[in-house]
């Protein structure tokens, strides 16, 4: 059945009340103030990142522990119950062999595709896992359920973010 835009109730606007600023639009800058707070859980876990460690949460009644961490079991439908110490190393859930910037443009001509790649985290229950990038490994090296380790950027150079590690690189032998 064809949806009809009427019936959605959906309102359109006049190209007209863009230029005429009654309409929000990023190409004037608007001055917009906000906070971003990241919650206890993804905040405990941003602060670990820039310690080099990476920290889960547990669900006592599943046991399943949670990366990233979250405070709430939506299986069990309650609390998580404690801060569990996960390992740096994992495995290559699935992953993407990318010659498209986040932008959607064309990577430059020459340059290496950006390698997107789901981690299962070590210590972690199966199939939990970040979304990172890999690196020091040729795309068509890439295997599903590759180990993979984390290479951190140095210390003093973290900043509490998930970029404090800078991709996963294979583990040899
Ligand atoms: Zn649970």
């Amino acid at each position: 059945m064809e949806l009809d835009k009427k019936e959605l109730g959906a309102t359109h606007y006049k190209e007209s009340a863009l230029k005429e600023g009654k309409l929000l639009s990023l190409a004037k800058q608007p001055k917009l103030q906000y906070a971003w707070d990241n919650g206890p859980a993804i905040g405990r876990y941003l602060e670990e990142l820039k310690e080099g460690r990476i920290i889960a949460r547990k669900c006592n009644k599943c046991r399943r522990i949670m990366i990233p961490p979250r405070m709430f079991c939506e299986l069990c439908w309650r609390p998580t119950d404690e801060w569990v110490y996960v390992k740096d190393t994992g495995k290559v859930n699935t992953f993407s062999i990318c010659y498209v910037n986040w932008d959607a443009s064309r990577i430059k001509k020459g340059d290496k595709p950006h390698l997107p790649a789901v981690i299962e985290i070590d210590g972690a229950s199966e199939g939990m896992g970040i979304l990172h990038v890999l690196g020091e490994v040729e795309p068509e090296k890439i295997k599903i359920g590759m180990k993979v380790k984390a290479a951190w950027k140095k210390p003093e150079e973290r900043e509490g973010a998930i970029t404090d590690i800078l991709y996963f690189k294979p583990v040899r032998g």
